[in-house]
């Protein structure tokens, strides 16, 4: 599988990727694996080709929130590597998918030796940052009904129509109650948005979905545009 499915890897090109390759190795990533717990130092950095990782920030209850989601366009654990971190939070796969991984301390040398790589990285978190900031913004104004169909468009982005999900997944990472996450799946399924089936969430009509969307998921494209457009 190549690296370059990461889509970090793809900017960086196939010859600068060659140097540290040797460093890299793909492995499948499975649902409900937990990555990292919050206040944990970190030994690996993920680069995924296809599935999901989410940031959760849990609460004493128990309840855990959904704040930002990593796949093929980034990456995870790459601040320890630049700047010895530990997770803020408890980070999961959420959609299963291979990913290649390389040691915290392979990709400190790599980053002395390939500032290109760094340069991309360090632009991945200004967009994670920004992502995390829009969902405060997202949750605290947007009803459930505009933030669902936001929540789709991303998952859409990063793993296309079919999503293995179940509705108390999606209640418990957008932080509202089952009750009204039924009642909005009900509608959009209703209007032949989405349809159900045991554990997937299948996308029916995304342009439709994007109609109904907060403004955030755009926001955040635009974002993303911008901090990538500009020359490594
Ligand atoms: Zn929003």
């Amino acid at each position: 599988m190549p690296h370059s499915n990461n889509r970090l890897f793809a900017r960086l090109g196939v010859a600068d990727t060659d140097r540290f390759k040797s460093h890299l190795t793909v492995t499948q990533l499975h649902q409900g694996e937990v990555l990292a717990d919050a206040h944990q130092g970190l030994n690996k950095v993920y680069f995924p080709h296809g599935g999901i990782i989410s940031c959760v920030v849990e609460l004493k209850n128990g309840e855990g929130i959904e704040t930002g989601m990593i796949g093929a366009d980034g990456a995870f654990g790459a601040m320890q590597a630049l700047d010895d971190k530990v997770s803020l939070n408890r980070v999961i796969v959420q959609v299963s998918g291979a990913a290649s991984i390389i040691e915290v301390e392979r990709l400190r040398e790599v980053l002395g030796a390939v500032p290109e790589l760094r340069a991309l990285l360090v632009k991945y978190e200004q967009f994670f940052l920004a992502q995390v900031q829009q969902t405060a913004a997202c949750n605290a104004v947007h009803d459930i009904h505009a933030r669902m169909c936001r929540w789709l468009l991303r998952m859409h982005d990063l793993v296309g129509v079919d999503l293995p999900l179940t509705q108390e997944f999606l209640a418990q990472m957008m932080g509202v109650r089952r009750t009204s996450v039924t009642e909005v799946a009900g509608e959009l399924q209703r209007a032949g948005l989405v349809t159900y089936s045991r554990g997937h969430v299948h996308i029916e009509a995304v342009a439709r979905i994007r109609e109904r969307a907060c403004e955030c998921h755009e926001t955040l494209q635009l974002h993303y545009e911008r901090l990538f457009q500009r020359p490594v």
